[in-house]
């Protein structure tokens, strides 16, 4: 059985110094107007980290207006695309410098694998930074022919205050996904990470001031949702969010919008992403895939594959085999480098993921591994798996966000790729099958925003990312990614035959 590993372990890794728990506003570590601060909690043993400036609505207007007077008069939207890039590839060595600390930052606070942040995560912000670092000095515009002797051209301007809104299931990773276009582009920013894991957003402010990214530029508000990210959400300084987190705060935010100046909203959601298996595919790879589509980051992944359709040939022997591998997954302290599977980020996602293993059980669905808790403390959840899944069971609906797999049986193509589709979520599809013409047929007819063909959990900084139907709209990534922080600009001019010349 996967197994909570000895808490002991825990004990031998040499944990970095918590420095910066302060609010980052105008280049300054400050703390917050209230005085308030909040614990982050160690997810491993429920105990507390550190305490954390708890910024509100009064420290938002102090940001925004750090980072309107840094747009609208200071240095950064004004210098030339190759300065700005400039900077930014210091901001990425830095990171590289710190890196050892930063993953171990993340895996505490977030209880992600060490492995993963060492060898993945933090390395890819770098390189996030250098991709848009590297496109600061190509954003160009376009030439017109106009008709009647005019000439146009267009401009591609940075939108102005970006606020950025993040979550706790990639802390650094995602906050690069939008910080680092954000600033390529010319914008100014604030940033609120999500009160599970900001350590490392406050870390990387500090590195950006180090890097010289003017102060205003980059600021830094940790605190809760509802007050912190709900006030910038409605600011009216702020030009553009771009959230990514569940679909129902991001109904809020668009609301918020909405009701306050309109700004510009990005914004990737929820997921309830199938992987659908057919008959001719190697069987033993089908259930690695599925197994690491679902159980990846504890679940705990907007795009995780967590419906697995597969073909009725093949079913018996796609759940025999995937019990087995369940039971292989390892779960323990995500600083021990055999360990697959960490604890849920804090207590609520945990309860949460629980309830709905039990209502899985009460709806009907056959529970074939896992469905407990493991260990005595921390949040730990065993590798569950659900046959027998319907389409209209609330486990095949709602994005539970934890390590639970429903695997659910279909004859034809054409009811694998109807399943796949019945969802109020569109973020990515897994296919898995040796047959190039169904791999396309499934392909083009997933509304979902990516596609994985006998592959999951695979990207890159040029493979734009983003949701179909409630998953959100926007993309992250590529130029796409770039395109979310400019607006476009015509100028018209008449040449010297135009009538208005
Ligand atoms: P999850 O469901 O993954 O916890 P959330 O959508 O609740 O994700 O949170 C993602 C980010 O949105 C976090 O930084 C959180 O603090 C923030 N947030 C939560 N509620 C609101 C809100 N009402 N307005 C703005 N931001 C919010």
């Amino acid at each position: 059985m996967a197994s909570r590993e000895s808490d002991d372990r825990s004990a031998k890794v040499k944990l970095p110094a918590i420095k910066f728990t302060k609010l980052f506003i105008d280049g300054q570590f400050v703390d917050a107007v209230s005085g308030r601060v909040f614990d982050t909690i160690d997810p491993r043993t429920e105990e507390v980290i550190a305490q954390i400036a708890e910024g509100d609505k009064a420290d938002v207007d102090l940001a925004v207006k750090a980072a309107r007077a840094a747009f609208d008069h200071g240095p950064w939207p004004q210098m030339s695309g190759s300065e700005r890039g400039r900077l930014l590839m210091k901001f990425a060595d830095l990171i590289d410098q710190n890196a050892d600390e930063l993953a171990t930052l993340e895996a505490l606070d977030a209880g992600r694998l060490l492995t993963l942040t060492k060898c993945i995560d933090i390395p890819c912000t770098a390189d996030c930074l250098r991709y848009y670092a590297g496109a600061a000095d190509k954003i160009h515009g376009e030439t017109l022919k106009m008709p009647q002797a005019m000439l146009g051209h267009t401009w591609r301007e940075p939108v102005g205050v970006a606020g950025l809104i993040v979550p706790w299931n990639f802390p650094s990773f995602l906050l690069f996904a939008c910080l680092a276009p954000a600033l390529a582009a010319g914008c100014t920013v604030v940033v609120k990470p999500a009160e599970q894991a900001s350590l490392n957003a406050l870390y990387n402010a500090h590195l950006a001031k180090l890097a010289g990214i003017p102060d205003g530029v980059l600021n830094v508000i940790t605190g809760f949702g509802p007050t912190a990210g709900a006030a910038i959400a409605s600011h009216m300084d702020v030009d553009k969010i771009s959230f990514t987190g569940s679909t129902e705060v991001g109904r809020s935010i668009m609301e918020a919008a909405a009701r306050s100046n309109l700004k510009s909203v990005t914004l990737e959601l929820g997921g309830k992403s199938p992987l659908i298996i057919f008959d001719d595919a190697d069987v033993d790879m089908a259930v690695d895939l599925a197994r690491t589509a679902i159980f990846f980051n504890k679940g705990e992944a907007c795009m995780a594959g967590s419906r697995a359709l597969v073909q009725e040939a093949i079913y018996d022997e796609f759940v025999r085999k995937s019990i087995v591998k369940a039971k292989e997954w390892v779960v323990g302290d995500p600083f021990e480098p055999h360990v697959n599977q960490g604890p849920q980020i804090d207590r609520k996602q945990f309860e949460k993921v629980l309830a709905y293993i039990e209502h899985g059980k009460r709806e009907g669905a056959t529970l074939l591994t896992g469905g407990r808790a493991c260990g005595e403390k921390g949040f730990y959840i065993e590798p569950t798996i659900f046959a027998d899944v319907e389409d209209d069971m609330m486990i095949a609906k709602d994005e539970i966000f934890g390590p639970v797999l429903c695997i659910m049986k279909f004859k034809s193509m054409e009811e694998g790729i109807a399943k796949a589709n019945k969802s109020s979520y569109g973020l990515a599809a897994g296919v898995v099958t040796k047959d190039l013409n169904v791999a396309n047929t499934v392909a083009r007819s997933i509304k979902a925003g990516m596609v994985l063909i006998n592959c999951y959990h695979m990207g890159a900084f040029d493979c734009p990312f983003g949701g179909y139907k409630m998953s959100g709209f926007g993309r992250t990534f590529g130029l796409h990614g770039l395109d979310n922080f400019l607006q476009v600009k015509s100028v018209v001019t008449p040449l010297f035959n135009s009538p208005w010349h």
